[in-house]
């Protein structure tokens, strides 16, 4: 068997991967906030997860990874965009889970096994906290319901940070209420008007960390074998998460290996994020005509937990890397994976290693199946060579949908007229918009 090895964030050391059951392998990464579109940043743990996956069912049997990605649907993001619409959440969360799906899909992610959300395990919630309460983890104030940071004497082992800095760079408010400034919130109230739903402290609804908790516990059990996410999430989310789970589980660990990935920076190094406003989005890419591959491979080009620079030389280098695997490639049906190629998925995923293997390989049908690991290939390479074109028209075509359903009826007319003007006929129909050329 292919010996696996992952970088642990709280070992801070490579460590050989042992399951506690190699018959379940269970596998949890922290998904999407669904109120926007996903820029390609945000992409990247997506892809990364997605690469991590495929490897432990090429090692442990298909069905043995129980994967699961959550979908936040309840966060004050969400209701300020909703009722900026003037529509209930979940319109919104509805929506742009949907493009959340589409746009992953695009990039070649496979959903995960299970894609629980917040909503759907309020009850877990309740009760975790209720017990958090119990054994004198948590107390009630002023209508929220707090974690008391003091009484985890491990807080913080995770990214082994001091208290000051913690409490620095969490930001949290220094309200009256709380025993301690790094006390975090696991329940607040919700006034009249505002998504919410009872409980022992009153109408209110959950903060964030506590449903990653709750629904790693109901899902996947009590410790689970990998945890995952992007760098930003060490602190405080994920300590956050430990704390509830380890208090609320007589000291069982939550995780035995804490993976994390780096962050996609635009030119000049700053990390892409909307609050600094240098986004672009995973649609605006496909719109641009990219096809998904593309961008999958430029996101697997650096290891993942390497800074990686998003560029348009790397987009084209990416585009010309996968052009050369098609023609090499052709219309092999795939046969056995390359051991080399595994062998650098295997340790620590080391994609750029693998990529270079990859390029090596002389005979098509091993390239074709050595490819799949990484999710590359995965088409006719006569639907790649065709493809450009049709990438970006469905693209648009989904933006034309996206306009409609937030009634910006200008931007939907303009997309059509720019399509009719390429000779692309759009047809509405119940099931959705299709298109053909005239
Ligand atoms: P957010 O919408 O900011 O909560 O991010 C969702 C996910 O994307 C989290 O796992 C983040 O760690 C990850 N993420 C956000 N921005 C970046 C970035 N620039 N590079 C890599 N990962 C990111
Ligand atoms: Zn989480």
């Amino acid at each position: 068997m292919t010996g696996i090895r992952l970088h642990d964030t709280q070992a801070r050391e490579k460590r050989v991967f042992a399951p506690a059951d190699a018959g379940r392998v269970t596998m949890y990464v922290c998904g999407p906030t669904v109120y926007n579109r996903a820029h390609i940043g945000n992409a990247r743990p997506a892809v990364v997860f997605d690469v991590l996956a495929r490897l432990l069912r090429h090692v442990y049997g298909e069905t043995s990874l129980v994967y699961a990605r959550n979908v936040t649907d309840v966060d004050d993001k969400i209701i300020e965009a909703a009722r900026a619409e003037g529509v209930e959440p979940a319109v919104v969360t509805g929506r742009y889970e949907d493009f959340y799906l589409a746009d992953m899909g695009a990039l070649g992610v496979r959903p995960p096994d299970l894609a629980p959300k917040a909503t759907d395990t309020v009850a877990e919630m309740v009760a975790m906290i209720a017990r958090l309460i119990a054994t004198g983890h948590a107390y009630e104030a002023d209508g929220h319901v707090l974690f008391h940071v003091p009484s985890d004497p491990d807080y913080g082992a995770l990214g082994r940070r001091d208290r000051e800095a913690m409490i620095a760079g969490a930001r949290v408010e220094v309200a009256s209420y709380k025993k301690d400034p790094a006390d975090f919130v696991l329940w607040k109230p919700s006034p009249d008007g505002v998504i919410g739903w009872d409980s022992p402290w009153g109408r209110g609804r959950p903060g964030w960390h506590i449903e990653c908790s709750a629904m790693i516990e109901r899902h996947l059990g009590t410790t689970i074998d990998i945890h995952g996410g992007g760098l930003d999430l060490i602190f405080p989310h994920h300590e956050n998460e430990i704390a509830q789970s380890r208090c609320a589980h007589a000291g069982a660990p939550l995780a035995r290996y804490w993976v994390h990935n780096g962050f996609l920076s635009m030119a000049g190094g700053e990390k892409m994020s909307k609050s600094l406003g240098n986004v672009v989005t995973v649609g605006e890419l496909l719109e641009q005509g990219h096809q998904g591959e593309t961008l999958r491979l430029a996101l697997l080009s650096a290891h993942y937990r390497q800074p990686l620079e998003w560029s348009e030389a790397l987009i084209q280098q990416s585009k010309a890397t996968l052009d050369r695997l098609y023609r090499a490639a052709g219309d092999a049906d795939p046969g056995e994976a390359d051991a080399g190629v595994v062998e650098a998925v295997a340790d620590d995923l080391n994609t750029p290693l693998a990529l270079s293997r990859l390029a090596a390989l002389d005979d098509p049908a091993r390239l074709k199946a050595s490819a799949v690991l990484l999710g590359l290939l995965e088409q006719e390479s006569r639907s790649w060579f065709q493809g450009e074109g049709d990438a970006r028209v469905d693209a648009l075509v989904a933006a034309r949908t996206e306009a409609k359903k937030a009634r910006d009826f200008a931007e939907a007319d303009r997309i059509r007229a720019e399509l009719a003007a390429e000779g692309i006929v759009l047809e509405d129909t119940p099931a959705g918009t299709t298109w053909r050329r005239a």
